[in-house]
């Protein structure tokens, strides 16, 4: 940020200084996401020190996963849905980069992602990311990279096509119906490596199977997940 943005964000502060979103009382600090108070509370996940957590056990029988992590815990009211809000549909990207920061370093400190050599976000459709400004989920891998100078690849999976409507599809039909929408290029970037794949919310998680199927298929020496909230 250069000296005169500085500035204008220090008097729009001071004009309208943003609330924290946790309390709804505590006037944030710059570039934070809650106050002090706030974060202290916020219901982080163990899934980096635990290799045998929910999220890795919702794959079971389908993706052979090294490793699967999300930070915190998703539930409808609360702290981490407003955030996720703001991120998604706010234009917040300090949320995705803060949890990407968070997750650099849990990262550098699990048992569980040793020797990580790629980054891959899941990709969203060119026309929403230019609606948006962003796809949250690179905003968040540039986040991760900043800390664990892990490298993100931007152009190994790609989004071709818009998502048809999931309503009324089993599981199989959803991660099908899914899968069609993405593309593998470049393949062999990743072959032999340990990737990571990465995104904001899992939910029913089939665009992360989907987008692990397509992976698979570069044939790299294995495949990781981390989320920054945890919906399952
Ligand atoms: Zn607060």
């Amino acid at each position: 940020m250069n000296l005169i943005s500085t500035y204008i964000t220090d008097l729009k502060n001071v004009m309208f200084p943003d609330i924290c979103p946790g309390c709804n009382e505590n006037v944030l600090p710059r570039g934070r996401l809650f106050c002090t108070d706030c974060l202290l509370e916020l219901p982080f996940t163990d899934h980096f020190d635990v290799k045998e957590n929910r999220v890795i056990a919702h794959f079971y029988g389908r993706i052979p996963l090294r490793a699967a992590a999300s930070l915190v815990y998703f539930s409808s009211h609360g702290n981490v849905q407003e955030v996720m809000h703001r991120f998604k549909y706010k234009g917040h990207k300090n949320v995705g980069i803060t949890f990407g920061h968070i997750a650099g370093e849990k990262i550098l400190l699990s048992p569980h992602f040793y020797d990580t050599n790629a980054i891959i976000p899941v990709p969203l459709h060119k026309d929403k990311e230019y609606i948006r400004g962003y796809n949250q989920s690179t905003v968040f891998a540039n986040g991760i990279s900043e800390i664990s100078k892990i490298p993100v690849y931007h152009d190994v999976l790609v989004k071709t096509s818009k998502n048809e409507s999931q309503t009324g599809k089993n599981r199989m039909e959803r991660v099908k119906n899914v899968g069609s929408v993405y593309e593998l290029r470049h393949p062999e970037k990743i072959t032999g490596k340990n990737i990571v794949l990465v995104d904001d919310v899992i939910t029913t998680g089939a665009t992360l199977e989907a987008c692990c199927d397509l992976l698979i298929q570069a044939k790299p020496a294995g495949i990781s997940i981390i989320t920054i909230a945890c919906a399952i």
